[in-house]
């Protein structure tokens, strides 16, 4: 089962990662959260759009009976997809189009995922062995927050969930459509996500939204021993981006890549 990770394959060698716990020191700590005021300024945006209503809750079931039918069996997942009222993650415009099975625009160049790929991944996330033993995720690092539907989401089926954001504007429109989320501790941070976030580390799972050539290396630090990280990534003979399964055993660490995906890059720094 543990095979060891191939070396030529990660560019950042992750048999050197093992053993060497977490005590690399962080380039520079995340600025921590801003108070809710601005947020709680802006919370008249969640106004239900109308068109939708009372009818959400019918709406949703027959998403999550679509994502059942595309093979998603983890019942805590479809759960949580029944819950978070997709609509109120993005624009009014849009709210219709909310339980499609699409991304759709969310501003800055980015995009919501589509419901069965960020259920897919979830799903990756709940089998690993630390989800097996807990029943949960325990504490989680989300990369790209971006409109926050993902955060809500991950909110349901752990115990903490910390999410990076790097463009300012995503950030606070995240902490809009998350203000009076009571489910759970939600963190939303707005910095580089490559460096995670070494003061809540380690985390049981670790989730990205976005991909880049290599896994940065304090994603490798700052997941837990029995954790799983879900990350796009690009692959070279694969010819594009796959979805990279990566487990941290008491061993060393097993890698899966599964399917071809495509996801906006990891981009660094912040804006
Ligand atoms: N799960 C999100 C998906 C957002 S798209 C949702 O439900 O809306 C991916 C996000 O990753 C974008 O908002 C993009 O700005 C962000 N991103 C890209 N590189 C990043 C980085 N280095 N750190 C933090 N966020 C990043």
């Amino acid at each position: 089962m543990n095979k060891p990770a191939r070396g030529a394959r990660f560019p950042l060698g992750l048999d050197h990662v093992h053993g060497s716990g977490r005590s690399r020191p962080q380039p520079e700590p995340l600025r921590p959260q801003r108070p809710l005021a601005h947020a709680a300024s802006q919370a008249t945006r969640q106004a239900t759009p109308s068109g939708l209503g009372m009818d959400s809750a019918a709406v949703r079931a027959r998403m999550v009976e679509r994502l059942r039918a595309d093979g998603i069996g983890t019942e805590a997942v479809l759960q949580a997809f029944g819950r978070v009222e997709r609509h109120r993650f993005v624009d009014t415009a849009l709210a219709t189009q909310a339980y499609e099975d699409t991304s759709l625009p969310i501003g800055h160049g980015q995009t919501i995922s589509k419901p069965s790929v960020v259920a897919r991944m979830l799903a990756l996330l709940h089998e690993s062995a630390s989800a097996r033993a807990a029943g949960h995720l325990g504490r989680v690092l989300e990369i790209g927050t971006g409109c926050g539907y993902q955060t809500a989401l991950l909110s349901l089926l752990s115990r903490g969930v910390l999410s990076i954001e790097r463009v300012r504007p995503l950030h606070d429109k995240a902490r809009v459509h998350l203000h009076g989320w009571r489910q759970g501790d939600v963190r939303l941070v707005y910095g580089d996500g490559r460096l995670g976030h070494g003061p809540w580390a380690p985390y049981q799972h670790i989730v990205a939204a976005a991909g880049g050539d290599a896994l940065p290396q304090a994603w490798l630090d700052q997941l837990d021993v029995g954790g799983r990280l879900v990350a796009p990534m690009q692959d070279e003979r694969a010819g594009g981006q796959v979805l990279l399964v990566l487990d941290r055993t008491p061993d060393g660490w097993r890698e899966q890549r599964i399917g071809a995906v495509h996801f906006v890059p990891l981009k660094s720094g912040r804006e």
